[in-house]
């Protein structure tokens, strides 16, 4: 992996070193220090709490459940859980921010370092360290596009929670950042502490980039904003490493440097130059207590958490012998997972199952639009399938057919191979007559394969097959042709 991540410059090979900040918005019904509805796609400033508004002699109420949902994330990326922590102020000035700082956690985050794992294309995986996990207050939303002259703000998202996760500087190609970001969205979705949609914004990831010499030291990083999916994340990196690269090699200097993606120009553009940490004047809230967290608490949670993607992909490939790539399909959603378990269950044979689930029955709903949660076909019902390809009542390609005809009509395979009479025929009297009867219609190929062309059993198989209606159990056509013309 690490090698061919490498881009060739003027002067020799270029390392990227890149470190993500994902901001996650908590699943929660309300926000971080107020009873305000975080619901999308609500019309603007309906769901804006006197808190949220920052009005004069508000005060900030902790929402209990948005701690729990940190917590359980921190156990989740395998971090440690710190028993205190404790809000701190942000101080800086901007339209969408009416408090004049946001709430966020500085020196004592509620979750310390931890590290995950993730799943290269190549199929090997690598470890990627936590720094922190810490919660804090979004910002509103500047509008600008509603009005020629002036600038609206919306305060629905203001005061949202969210846990930002900081990455070491651990990911060394575009791939890698991409792996992350969906191991950690997986994590998420798989714990109900973020749903993971980058399309409503509910992830969002800030890419700090820098690029050296392997094995050099770090060199001075940009980091980019506003970059809302995996997509514009791959295309921000690699603009960012040539243009990093052309300056160096120029002979100028990187500048520590806020920059925004451009999805439309492909390209990134400065837009701040970065804030130090004092340049935010960082000091503990005074509205609220230091957050303790009591052992208790931690050990529900640890109770609660469910089988996480590392451990459900390990107990699939050692339970069900599959190969890391059909394991790694299969869990990618846990509603996949719980499906694939059941196919499992009825049908009796893991590998068809994995087999059906991952090429048939995804590849189905995917040219229908649909997906798992409205499949038409239910994993008993696939099940039923598999296991009447496994106890050979029909062959692999009358099983296609049924699976077409389950899609279509919702009914089980038993059903649709019973009215349509598709047993496949075992019976080795009325196989060999059909073969009786294709050899002597084709004398010309008979004499044929005898004169040393064996190709042509290939031949023989389709007759007998067609004329079987593809009923005929395939390997024992096979046999009984060989036996019959050898
Ligand atoms: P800040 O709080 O100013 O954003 P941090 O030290 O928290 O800075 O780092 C933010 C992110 O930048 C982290 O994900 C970290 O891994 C990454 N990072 C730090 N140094 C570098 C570097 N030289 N090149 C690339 N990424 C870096
Ligand atoms: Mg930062």
């Amino acid at each position: 992996m690490t090698q061919h991540a490498l881009i060739k410059g003027e002067t020799g090979e270029w390392e990227m070193v890149i470190g993500l900040e994902i901001h996650a918005q908590v699943t929660a019904k309300s926000k971080l220090f107020s009873g305000a509805s975080i619901e999308f796609g609500a019309a603007p400033n309906t769901h804006v709490s006197l808190v949220d508004a920052a009005m004069p002699g508000m005060l900030p109420v902790l929402n209990e459940y948005v701690v729990e949902q940190a917590v359980k994330t921190g156990f989740g990326l395998n971090a440690q859980v710190n028993k205190t922590s404790v809000f701190a102020r942000k101080n800086y000035f901007y339209p969408d921010l009416p408090q004049g700082y946001q709430i966020s956690q500085y020196d004592q985050p509620i979750v310390g370092t931890g590290e995950i794992e993730v799943d290269l294309p190549d199929g090997s995986t690598k470890i990627i360290g936590i720094t922190r996990l810490h919660l804090e207050q979004d910002a509103g939303k500047s509008v600008h596009d509603m009005h020629p002259q002036k600038s609206y703000v919306d305060l629905n998202r203001s005061g949202s929670a969210l846990m930002e996760i900081v990455s070491e500087p651990d990911i060394r190609s575009a791939d890698e950042a991409a792996a992350y970001v969906n191991k950690i969205r997986m994590i998420l979705r798989y714990l109900g502490t973020c749903d993971g949609n980058m399309d409503e914004g509910s992830m969002r990831a800030d890419v700090n980039i820098s690029m050296r010499k392997p094995g050099e030291e770090f060199g001075t990083r940009a980091e980019i904003k506003n970059v809302n999916s995996i997509k514009a994340m791959t295309q921000a990196i690699q603009f960012e490493a040539l243009r990093q690269i052309e300056i160096i090699e120029d002979g100028g200097e990187v500048d520590q440097e806020t920059r925004l993606w451009d999805p439309v120009k492909l390209e990134t553009r400065p837009l701040r130059s970065k804030e130090d940490a004092h340049d935010y004047r960082y000091f503990p809230d005074p509205d609220l207590l230091p957050l303790t967290l009591t052992d208790e608490l931690m050990e529900r949670i640890k109770s609660t958490l469910p089988e996480l993607p590392d451990a459900k992909k390990h107990r699939f490939m050692n339970e069900f012998g599959l190969n890391a790539y059909d394991a790694s399909v299969l869990i990618a959603e846990q509603s996949r997972a719980a499906y694939y378990e059941t196919v499992v269950k009825t049908g009796g044979d893991a590998k068809i199952s994995a087999n059906w689930v991952i090429n048939e029955l995804l590849g189905a709903l995917n040219k229908a639009e649909k997906t798992l949660d409205d499949s038409p076909v239910s994993a008993e019902n696939l099940g039923e399938l598999v296991a009447r390809i496994h106890d050979k009542t029909i062959n692999g390609k009358i099983a296609k057919d049924v699976f077409a005809d389950m899609m279509e009509t919702g009914k089980s395979a038993d059903t649709i191979i019973d009215e349509k009479g598709l047993k496949q025929v075992t019976d080795i009297g009325a196989i060999e007559a059909i073969i009786d009867e294709v050899l002597s219609n084709n004398p010309s190929q008979v004499e044929a394969y005898k004169g040393g062309n064996e190709k042509l059993l290939g031949f023989f198989v389709g007759q007998v097959m067609k004329s079987s209606g593809g009923k005929a159990n395939p390997s024992m056509v096979n046999e009984l042709l060989k036996g019959k013309l050898g």
